[in-house]
């Protein structure tokens, strides 16, 4: 569904990703894992278009989308969760949903049920401005402002970090479902090596720009890996 092929990419003259190949299967769940700073969120904005590709190209869904820019990959069924959680503070959850749903060309902008079915923490918060959830609640609103746009694909960078253990697992149970039940083809960067050896189909880890391994999610409990993770 997604292949990235020689994938290079970087900041001004820093070169940060050096040919990296990756496939993300229909319907699987794929993990990219690594330590801080070797490139995972390089990765995951190169395929978004938020930062241009310098060689090599991605194809989605049976399309070079190589210089596409963002919107029209998101048009096509890329659904991004970047870190950092961030909303349109003053507006309400209910509008934060909309506005993002109008904005992808939804048919509708109304608030689907079956996205609050997922995050019945947000329910009762549907009028509050997303200024005011906490960090999870705020976590929990990006994932559902991205499946209101529908996505084929779902592409998350650390969806828990920073997040209290109470709403961590909520989060992961909600990963699960969509890739499980749904049958969402998931990308995910992750640093919770149980969650990942759990759910993954496959993993790729990176160092230093480069993939240094790549395998199905059972290898995941083998020592190196721990070692390369240095976890
Ligand atoms: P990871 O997600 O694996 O922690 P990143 O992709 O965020 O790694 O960063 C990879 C490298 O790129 C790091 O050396 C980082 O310092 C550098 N980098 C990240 N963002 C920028 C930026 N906006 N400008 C310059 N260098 C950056």
């Amino acid at each position: 569904m997604l292949e990235v092929a020689g994938l290079e990419a970087g900041y001004g003259r820093a070169r940060v990703l050096f040919g990296v190949d990756l496939t993300v299967a229909a319907g699987s769940l794929v993990c990219v894992m690594g330590r801080n700073g070797v490139g995972k969120t390089t990765l995951l904005e190169t395929i978004m278009g938020v930062l241009p590709v310098r060689a090599g190209r991605i194809r989605f869904r049976g399309r070079d989308i190589t210089r596409l820019p963002t919107h029209e990959r998101v048009r096509l069924g890329l659904g991004y969760v970047p870190q950092g959680h961030e909303s349109f503070d003053r507006l309400s959850v209910r509008e934060n949903l909309r506005v993002t749903r109008e904005a992808s060309g939804g048919r509708d902008a109304g608030v689907p049920d079956e996205v609050l079915d997922l995050f019945p923490r947000l329910r009762p918060l549907l009028n509050r401005p997303a200024g005011f959830l906490s960090g999870g609640q705020q976590q929990q609103l990006a994932i559902a402002r991205t499946l209101v746009t529908e996505p084929a694909m779902l592409i998350l960078d650390e969806p828990t970090e920073g997040i209290q253990p109470s709403i961590v697992t909520e989060i992961e149970d909600v990963i699960e479902r969509l890739h499980r039940e749904r049958g969402l083809a998931v990308l995910l960067v992750e640093q919770y090596l149980d969650f990942a050896e759990r759910l993954a189909d496959r993993f790729t880890v990176l160092d230093a720009g480069v993939v240094v391994r790549e395998g199905a999610g059972r290898e995941l409990a083998e020592p190196e890996i721990r070692r390369l993770l240095a976890v």
